[in-house]
């Protein structure tokens, strides 16, 4: 930002916005017009934020400006001269917090998202908008110039008063201003003249911050409700005020998807907790995993916001109030992290999570599977991280298996109450996507022994199941291993033929080092040869994981086991033509391509060229 030279008066400053910020500021106000009416809602929650700190400051300072004063907004409304004012008694600001607060755009990423917006790439729903905080600026939707008047709750601090049209600038003067504190005032403009009454300014202040931490008056009158929810006892608690507790906290414009009403008294630590699940998962969930609007409180004072310590990060999608008797007022972050409360609170309430999760798996399965699809990749990563968890965890788990439908998904428990009596073994196989799965050679003698397979199709699955060895006593294996233990009718080696064995040791002594092995296969029924793991060496999509980790750098090469169909007609045509010359060069240009195809199927093959021109030398020889 840069300060303006040539200025009106001496004392009144001018400054220039950054490119970014035009930007940022020209989208607001001119994108995003389907919801104008929450800047009300940025303006409060501001307020709200700074009437928190002037609280907590005021726990070990009384030298502050009106230490006495109420802690409230008051908003003023005046019909003839079409002014809003918004106005706290909060910490305030010093002409720096102005500059700095007022003139940048605090979170990462804002511009780039609202950018896709604007280009269409994201969708506006409205839900996106509202989880989307676009704070102070939102204002300018609804006026087109805007005055701060502020002064910092410090004695010696001054009162400055800040103004702009959303465009290119803003300025900064010194005013005479005796309290402490901040108000905001505008006259609405032309298209935002709905706004304009005190019954519509009363209705989205109820809508959107009825349960603000402290009193709203509209003129004389307070219209919030400033209470505790939590600290109600859960039958007096309706639906709608936790719809519009948890829409309040988190700016959601869904309802939530579950919630859970604690109230924990232990030697170890008491707390009330109101717990939300939200419907849907937002839009950078998965690169943005820090808990948001999570909020500790003690004995009903906010303590902290989106506090990062209450829950482990595989549940950091949960939100809610937390609040405790058992937590001095002013304690700082780093206390708070280390406290023996704190981690009771976190535990408790990490199992008390879990356990509404189940009920909603036992109970109401659809919202559980909503719950899974939209938070699944986190959560699963507690099997992982939370020791102490891990079992409740890998019962929440769920997959989809070559048993079920597409879309259709099943718990290890489940699997395994549908095993058939011979089958000891858990099996699973991992792919990008289920129609890629399901062509997989591998899967051939499961599909025709009726064997069920898990499908391991998100990504964060093959991080996950490996380092679970077993369920119910049963070993979890990865189909693509040499290891399966097979049926007992299966088991039972088929009378090798020569013949076979001969066409075998071709087989390797075409491929060398590029196989561990080659060996007759009891798994495939349909196609001609697949490639296997050894038992301790890593599943392919574990591979292109560990290549996708490693960012291209060579990995050590993971060779696998070649197993060959010997029942498949082309085998036995290979047979026949080593009989009959052995020297064939259409032998090694087959087993060359059989193999190569086998590599294309897992997605490793390392030169397209080479294999296109040996399948047209094999297709000039056929259509010779
Ligand atoms: P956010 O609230 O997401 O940080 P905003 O654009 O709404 O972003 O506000 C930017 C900053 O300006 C706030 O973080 C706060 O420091 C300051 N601010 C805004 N409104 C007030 C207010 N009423 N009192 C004190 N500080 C405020």
């Amino acid at each position: 930002m840069s300060k303006n030279t040539e200025q009106n008066t001496e004392k009144v400053q001018k400054f220039e916005y950054k490119a970014e910020m035009k930007q940022l500021l020209n989208i607001i106000i001119h994108s995003l017009y389907t919801h104008p009416e929450i800047f009300l809602r940025e303006l409060i929650s501001n307020s709200s934020d700074a009437l928190n700190k002037i609280r907590y400051r005021a726990l070990t300072d009384k030298n502050i400006i009106d230490p006495e004063s109420e802690l409230k907004i008051s908003i003023n409304f005046d019909k003839k001269s079409n002014v809003l004012s918004i106005e706290d008694t909060g910490i305030g600001m010093t002409e720096d917090d102005l500059i700095n607060n007022l003139g940048t755009v605090a979170r990462s990423g804002t511009l780039e998202f609202l950018k896709g917006i604007k280009d269409g790439k994201e969708s506006v729903s409205e839900h996106i908008i509202g989880k989307f905080g676009v704070g102070f600026y939102s204002v300018f939707m609804v006026a087109d110039e805007v005055s701060v008047e502020t002064r910092y709750a410090e004695k010696d601090s001054k009162g400055y008063l800040w103004k702009s049209n959303g465009e290119g600038s803003y300025t900064v003067e010194e005013i005479d201003r005796k309290e402490r504190g901040t108000k905001i005032h505008f006259n609405f403009k032309d298209s935002a003249k709905e706004f304009a009454s005190e019954d519509r300014i009363k209705g989205i202040v109820t809508k959107y911050s009825n349960f603000a931490d402290f009193p709203i008056f509209l003129g004389k009158e307070k219209i919030n409700t400033v209470e505790a929810l939590w600290r109600k006892n859960e039958s007096e608690i309706e639906e709608k005020e936790l719809n519009e507790f948890y829409k309040f906290i988190t700016n959601d414009y869904e309802d939530p998807l579950a919630h859970v009403h604690l109230s924990v008294e232990s030697t170890k630590a008491n707390f009330k907790a109101l717990i939300f699940i939200p419907k849907s998962a937002p839009y950078d969930f998965m690169r943005n995993q820090n808990v948001k609007a999570l909020h500790l409180y003690s004995n009903r004072i906010l303590i902290q916001r989106d506090c990062n310590d209450l829950l482990p990060e595989y549940l950091s999608f949960v939100k809610g109030v937390v609040d405790t008797s058992d937590l001095p007022l002013n304690v700082s972050r780093e206390v708070t992290q280390s406290s023996n409360v704190m981690s009771e609170i976190r535990s408790v309430l990490t199992q008390k999570i879990l356990i509404m999760l189940q009920r909603l798996a036992n109970k109401e399965n659809e919202k559980y599977l909503h719950f899974f699809k939209n938070f699944g990749p986190l959560f699963k990563t507690g099997v992982n991280h939370d020791f102490s968890n891990r079992d409740k965890i890998i019962e929440l788990l769920r997959f989809e298996s070559s048993s079920l439908k597409e879309g259709e998904f099943t718990s290890l428990k489940e699997y395994v109450s549908r095993m058939k009596g011979e089958q000891k073994e858990i099996y699973y196989i991992s792919g990008d996507s289920r129609s890629i799965i399901d062509r997989n050679p591998n899967l051939e003698y499961f599909k025709k022994k009726g064997i069920e397979v898990l499908f391991l199709i998100d990504p964060i699955d093959v991080l996950i199941i490996p380092s679970v060895p077993e369920y119910d006593k049963k070993p979890i294996k990865s189909i693509e291993k040499a290891d399966i233990d097979l049926m007992p009718e299966d088991k039972i080696d088929k009378p090798e033929d020569n013949l076979s064995k001969d066409l075998l040791s071709l087989f390797k002594s075409v491929l060398k080092d590029k196989v561990a092995d080659v060996v007759p296969s009891k798994r495939l029924v349909e196609s001609a040869v697949t490639l296997v793991s050894g038992k301790d060496s890593m599943d392919p999509q574990m591979e292109k994981l560990m290549k996708i980790m490693n960012k291209g750098m060579p990995l050590p090469p993971n060779v696998k086991i070649l197993e060959v169909n010997t029942s498949h007609p082309l085998i036995g045509n290979l047979s026949k033509m080593y009989i009959a010359d052995s020297s064939n060069p259409l032998l090694e240009k087959s087993i060359l391509q059989l193999f190569e195809s086998a590599l294309l199927l897992e997605g490793n093959l390392p030169s397209n060229a080479d294999f296109i021109n040996r399948m047209i030398d094999l297709m000039k020889e056929a259509t010779k």
